[in-house]
């Protein structure tokens, strides 16, 4: 039986882990840098909250195989939760998802004439060239008003790029309502009788999110998977049957051999693992494509609750933060008694000037973006902290297809290799999509061959997903 190296400890590592095992077609050995597993999508425990990276839901768009599984790893430990959230929309709350009372009672009301009349224009005749960047898509699709308002600040801030500046994939495949049918069906998806399975609602683990991670690979183990936290993968070399993977742990070196290697983490960092001698256009890749960071600021208060909802979005260009979750009202836990965390997302680049901020700045930050939404804190909060993710969304700057091309067609060429999962296949993807990553991947060993040409099928079914917040 294949010995197979996993690097990364995400869903998409944890997800394979499970299968592999649960199918008996791998020896495992689960590489992650963290001493906890779940990737951006873990979760950790502090004063007694149990917190997320950043708002996560399961979307019960999950495939059905994987969520069969989730049910069953889980049991009761995953609640069906409708959703709740608001968006700060020109001065004003509006619930998220939007309803039809919103569109026209709660929206500021130029917003909802420029809406209607970018809707009207839309369906009158001639054809709309929509050009090729993620602004020429939307503008094409949804019209200046929702644009200008809405999508553009929004992508300003998470991608730090200009929306002429960013590839219309972002527009294409990562926005759920990315025109004016997809955006009517969403909202008519709110009224009760319309309502298809799901919408309004999501799936969320009683332990956090990084719970789903963990059930997979505590089963995993269970069934015979070594799983090494706290160890960083910080050499890869290739032999003429397998791969050398050289780890660290706790300033300890260790190299073992492996008959394959399945990578989930950045492809970048990937290509960095294997050393010199790579080709002149991998390294010219390695040096474009980038990830955009992010940092999480908690803010912990004394009161029971700082709000009803679970989600906040600021799309508003004078707010530091895009989204602010509190993460009680995801699973209606009562502990910790009479206290509250605040979880504010903060995209930036590593190394720029958000990223190097204190805590206590990044909390006074966050505490006047409160008062400018009229939202302010009772009191100061009793503690701020952060956490930082220098991998949290992949950037589709202009003209990235042909350096992502080249990065990906030299890790398909690699012998008993394969790169997935959101970092892995550089894709803005949903944890649900991660994991069906993984099974996809599992579905292709046979025995001691990997089916290229299914997984090239399933490459394509991949470029399909829609990424939904
Ligand atoms: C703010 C935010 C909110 C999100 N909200 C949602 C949501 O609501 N619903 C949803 O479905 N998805 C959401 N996502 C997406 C979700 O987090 C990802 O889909 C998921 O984490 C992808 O899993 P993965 O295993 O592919 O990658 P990751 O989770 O990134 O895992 C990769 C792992 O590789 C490890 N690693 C990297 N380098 C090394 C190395 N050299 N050696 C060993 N290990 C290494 C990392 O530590 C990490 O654990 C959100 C993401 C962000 C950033």
């Amino acid at each position: 039986m294949s010995r197979i190296a996993i690097l990364g400890g995400g869903p998409a590592g944890c997800g394979a882990a499970y299968k592999l095992r649960a199918e008996n077609k791998a020896e495992v050995v689960l590489f992650e840098r963290n001493d906890r597993l779940g990737g951006n999508a873990g979760s950790f425990e502090r004063g007694g909250h149990v917190l997320d990276y950043g708002s996560h839901r399961l979307h019960p768009s999950c495939a059905e195989e994987v969520m069969r599984d989730i049910e069953s790893l889980l049991g009761a430990d995953l609640l069906d939760r409708p959703r709740h959230g608001r968006i700060r929309l020109l001065g004003k709350w509006v619930h998220f998802p939007l309803k039809p009372v919103d569109l026209l009672f709660h929206l500021d009301k130029r917003f909802t004439i420029g809406t209607f009349r970018d809707m009207f224009r839309k369906v009158l005749p001639g054809r709309k060239d929509e050009g090729a960047t993620f602004a020429s898509v939307l503008e094409a699709n949804l019209g200046p008003t929702i644009c200008e308002h809405f999508y553009f600040p929004y992508a300003r801030k998470i991608w730090g790029l200009e929306p002429e500046a960013m590839g219309a994939i972002q527009a294409r495949r990562r926005v759920a309502s990315g025109s004016f049918a997809k955006l009517i069906r969403k909202i008519l998806g709110q009224v009760p009788g319309l309502r298809p399975k799901g919408a309004g609602r999501f799936f969320y683990p009683r332990g956090g999110f990084g719970q789903i991670s963990e059930a997979y690979a505590a089963r995993a183990a269970e069934l015979g998977a070594e799983i090494r936290l706290a160890t960083e993968v910080v050499g890869l070399e290739r032999l003429p049957a397998g791969w050398r993977v050289r780890s660290r742990r706790d300033g300890e070196e260790r190299v073992e051999d492996f008959d394959r290697l399945w990578s989930t983490i950045p492809l970048t960092i990937l290509g960095r693992l294997m050393g010199e001698g790579l080709p002149d256009e991998v390294e010219t890749a390695l040096g474009s494509l980038d990830y955009r960071a992010m940092i999480l600021v908690y803010l912990e208060l004394d009161q029971e609750r700082f709000t009803e909802f679970d989600a906040h979005y600021f799309p508003g260009a004078e707010l530091t933060m895009t989204r602010m979750s509190e993460p009680k009202n995801y699973a209606v836990r009562t502990k910790p008694e009479n206290r509250t965390v605040l979880c504010a997302e903060v995209p930036c680049d590593r190394g720029d000037e958000l990223w190097n901020a204190s805590d206590e700045e990044l909390g006074r930050r966050i505490a006047r973006d409160l008062e400018l939404t009229e939202l302010p804190l009772a009191r100061p909060p009793v503690a701020v902290f952060s956490a930082r993710l220098p991998q949290a969304y992949p950037i589709y700057q202009l003209g990235w297809e042909p350096w992502f091309e080249a990065l990906d067609h030299w890790a398909r060429s690699l012998p008993r290799f394969l790169s997935y999962g959101r970092q892995g296949l550089f894709a803005h993807d949903n944890t649900h999509h991660a994991l069906a990553m993984a099974y996809a991947a599992v579905s292709c060993l046979d025995g001691e061959a990997f089916d290229e040409g299914r997984w090239a099928e399933y490459r394509d079914d991949f470029s399909h997903h829609v990424v939904e917040d």
